[in-house]
């Protein structure tokens, strides 16, 4: 055993190995210190190996799952080594191989890899979130991403820059990434797999086999990056399913341009899926998603991850919110339809990946008879949008499948398949005349029981039935000498404390008939459960298209929910550079306040080609951020389809979206920190465009006052002048106003504040005009500094800002800086000297002839 088990480790590699003995999985050395540690299980020992106990600690069979989902967060890999053979089995190999059956060791192979990415079961999956697994592969320069949910089989491919590969992988987030293993552009945590799997001919290959098709065309034209990565993808999960490939759908390309971009950096700032913590609580998904499935959550987490930038696709999602939106009471049906129907993409995925139950099956059929009900009851609908229809064409068609799972399985099928009992009565004559026998012979022995009892004169006589004896009488130990006679008609089997136990020749007869009759039931169910699958392996294209159209129609009735809720108006997507919020709000904190009863002040926020750069001043805690962050993520969410939290929303489609966040903010991260926020703060001035929107909250303020004010200054100056796009710049420094002098298209507002009566009174309205003063002190105040220490910090201000008016404070000498444009300016003309020399320099002497020598000499002197 100790070489089996040593052979098998050898295999799993940096897996855990579970390996399984009777009921339970057992982990030994190493990998038992790790699991006993991170489950919080005992950790024993068994034998010994090399003069040592081996450590050893194990789970049961039954309740592996939920110990499997804490390792796997955990970030460990399981290689599940099973049971191959019955111990009747290894005996006959044993006898055939000549050792003695007593040695006999049932034989086990790892049959599959349990890894973050490549999760099916329903324990291990969060239902509101895709799980992804994403392969990397670069061609050329260029980097191909295959990403896959194999929960649902979902497919996507792309092919981006290196440096744009954070920024793509922000957007996937994936559970798991495999490169090739002399891979070194990151993530940290990848795979590494060998490189020759990494091939655009077998990854097409493989493609075409799976969705038998000649050619990929059809489904779009792949690069060889793409491909190449597809190709790493497929054979590594041939090797964690041990050859048993998950669902795989065609795979849909997605074109780099398709939608806004978003930065890592702008994702983590806007805590679009999670907050700063990596919980979901606080993030923006959570004060938007009133979706009553999970997979509609995941198709909203897709939206809000990567928001459009085509408005014909914009519109058309708005219009399905806005159907609903006007339709309280339809719309309320259709939730309640909707929040009854199971998870139809992921009980495909575990039947097609061999992993299903017949409760999967029972689900499939119950979420599309509902989803047929639904398009029969909408088609009747008038005013439908485009949207709606194109759900609704792919909500019918299972009529046969559901039929045939309707008659063949029971109402509630149970998730064990190996008790059978899920095969409904009447759907197969055979299994229903072994089940009557089975039947039969269970009243016969019921029966039988009475009889004894009469003919015994025993009334306390049993007939009980256990695991290991099956069937048998039972009588207490006093009564047993009746019933011990030799010509009795019983058989003596055990005898325990208080009881004996006997057998009969008849009871022996009717329980062999169950047995048999038993037996042959539960291979009809198995036969059924294979054909049913097989059924529906063999519409799953289908049926995940149904899968996924019932998520969108979540999403629309769900963004109308929520729109209804908060009030939020159907944004207007305009092809300009312009932005015109109107009494806009940030949901988050809206949410947040309201749960204090407090009340959100709707602020305004109007950009356009002359007054491009708002920049905000005004006292901390004033409301800056929040401002600032609610106009980015009302531009999301409307680019999202969505429906947005003001009172009416005029946006420019916005091609890339930035949000920066001064570095005092950042200080887990472990770099320098306001070297971070320089390397984030040059991202924006490489890749921003006229088109793009940019947020900067507080920029600069990493560093020393000087180094920072300058900074934020150039900054400033570059996205007014050079890259022209739309920006929202929040700051304390009062000496950028002076900005605005320059710069004609900046203008200056600030967050309100009042003091009151000795007190700060913050008004969080925004308001034209540069901020008066800082209101630092009061602020301190405000936030329990001790009134000694407040006064010394007001007579010190006092000093500094005496001298400020002297000298002319900090900013003095930028009166008469040159704009920023002056610098990067054409090249000066050229001298005539210089033209005449260059000219000279391009002269082909020997291709001339004399006469066009002098013509030249004339035309060069008449050029001086
Ligand atoms: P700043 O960036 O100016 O320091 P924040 O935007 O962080 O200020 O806002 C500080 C707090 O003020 C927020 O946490 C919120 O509670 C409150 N606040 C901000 N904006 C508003 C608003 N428009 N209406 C009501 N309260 C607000």
């Amino acid at each position: 055993m100790m070489a089996q088990y040593l052979a098998l480790r050898e295999e799993a590699g940096d897996a855990l190995l579970f390996y399984r003995m009777g009921d339970f999985f057992e982990l030994f050395f190493e990998d038992a210190r790790t699991a006993a540690q991170i489950l919080d299980i005992a950790l024993t020992t068994r034998g010994e190996h090399m003069g040592e106990p081996i450590p050893m600690c194990g789970v049961p069979v039954h309740s592996a799952e939920s110990y499997l989902a804490r390792l796997i967060k955990a970030g460990c890999r399981v290689a599940i080594a099973e049971q191959v053979e019955t111990p009747d089995e290894a005996k006959a190999r044993a006898k055939r191989e000549g050792t003695p059956s007593s040695k006999a060791l049932v034989g086990r192979a790892i049959v599959r890899l349990v890894t973050a990415g490549t999760l099916t079961e329903e324990a291990l999956l969060e239902p509101r979130r895709a799980n992804m697994l994403v392969a990397l592969a670069e061609l050329r320069g260029s980097i191909g991403i295959a990403a896959v949910d194999v929960s649902t089989g979902a497919m996507v491919l792309e092919e981006c820059d290196p440096e744009m590969l954070g920024a793509a992988l922000a957007r996937i987030s994936p559970s798991e990434v495999v490169v090739p293993e002399d891979w070194a552009q990151g993530p940290d945590a990848a795979i590494f797999r060998p490189r020759s799997t990494f091939a655009s001919d077998t990854g097409s290959e493989r493609l075409r086999t799976i969705h038998g098709v000649a050619t990929l065309d059809a489904f779009g034209s792949f690069t060889r990056a793409m491909l190449a990565a597809a190709g790493g993808l497929i054979a590594y999960l041939d090797h964690v399913g041990r050859g048993n490939l998950p669902l795989l759908l065609p795979p849909v390309l997605r074109e780099t341009q398709s939608g806004m971009a978003m930065d890592e950096a702008t994702r983590a700032s806007l805590e679009i899926l999670q907050n700063s913590t990596g919980a979901r609580a606080g993030s923006l998904i959570a004060a938007v998603d009133r979706c009553v499935t999970g997979a509609g959550s995941r198709i909203l987490a897709e939206d809000l991850s990567a928001p459009l930038l085509d408005s014909d696709r914009i519109e058309e999602r708005l219009a399905l919110v806005q159907f609903w939106r006007d339709r309280p009471i339809e719309r309320a049906q259709l939730r309640d339809a909707l929040r009854a129907i199971p998870d139809l993409g992921r009980a495909l995925g575990r039947v097609v990946a061999g992993r299903g139950s017949p409760r999967d099956l029972g689900q499939l059929r119950d979420g599309l008879s509902e989803a047929m009900r639904l398009h029969h009851w909408l088609t009747g609908a008038p005013d439908r949008p485009a949207m709606l229809d194109a759900i609704l064409s792919r909500l019918t068609g299972h009529g046969a499948l559901t039929d045939l799972l309707s008659r063949a399985l029971v109402p509630t099928p149970p998730t064990e398949r190996s008790n059978g009992g899920f095969i409904a009565d009447g759907y197969d004559a055979a299994l229903d005349e072994l089940r009557a026998t089975s039947g039969d012979a269970r009243r016969a022995i019921a029966a039988m029981e009475a009889r004894y009892r009469d003919e015994t004169g025993i009334a306390t006589l049993k007939i009980r039935h256990n695991g290991v004896l099956g069937y048998f009488i039972e009588v207490s130990a006093r009564h047993a000498d009746r019933l011990m006679a030799p010509d009795s008609g019983f058989t003596h089997r055990q005898t325990m404390k208080d009881a004996i136990r006997f057998n009969s020749l008849k009871l022996h007869e009717e329980a062999a008939r169950i047995a048999e009759a038993g037996g042959h039931a539960l291979a009809a169910e198995e036969a059924h459960f294979e054909e049913l699958v097989a059924e529906v392996v063999a519409a799953r294209e289908a049926i995940a298209a149904t899968a996924a159209a019932l998520a969108r129609l979540d999403v629309g009735a769900a963004n109308a929910e929520r729109a209804t809720e908060g009030d939020w108006c159907r944004p207007e997507i305009t092809e300009d550079t312009g932005l015109a919020i109107k009494g806009g709000r940030h949901p988050v904190v809206e949410a947040a306040l309201a749960k204090a009863g407090e009340r959100f002040v709707a602020n305004n926020c109007t950009l356009g080609e002359d007054d491009r750069l708002w920049l905000i001043g005004g006292p901390n805690m004033g409301g800056k951020s929040t401002f600032l962050r609610q106009n980015a993520l009302i531009v999301l969410l409307a680019q999202a389809g969505c429906f947005v939290p003001a009172e009416s929303a005029r946006i420019g489609l916005v091609d890339r979206l930035f949000s920066r966040v001064g570095a005092a903010d950042n200080l887990a991260r472990g770099r320098s920190t306001f070297m971070v926020e320089m390397v984030e703060t040059a991202a924006i001035l490489a890749q921003a465009t006229g088109r793009s929107f940019v947020i900067l909250d507080e920029v600069g303020r990493g560093t020393s006052t000087y180094d920072g004010l300058a900074l934020a200054w150039a900054v400033a100056e570059a996205v007014h002048t050079q890259i022209r796009c739309r920006c929202l710049f929040a700051t304390h420094y009062h000496e950028l106003a002076r900005l605005a002098e320059t710069c004609e298209a900046l203008s200056l507002h600030h967050v309100r504040a009042r003091e009151w009566q000795g007190d700060l009174v913050l008004l969080h309205e925004l308001a034209e005009g540069p901020a008066d003063r800082s209101y630092g002190l009061a602020v301190a105040r405000l936030a329990g500094v001790p009134a000694s220490v407040v006064n010394r910090a007001k007579s010190v201000l006092e000093k500094l800002e005496a001298t400020r008016e002297a000298t002319g404070g900090i900013a003095a000498g930028l009166g008469d800086l040159p704009l920023f444009a002056a610098m990067r300016a054409e090249p000066a003309p050229a001298s005539a000297e210089q033209q005449l020399a260059d000219a000279l320099q391009d002269a082909d002497l020997d291709a001339l002839t004399p006469r066009e020598a002098l013509d030249l000499l004339y035309e060069w002197k008449r050029a001086l």
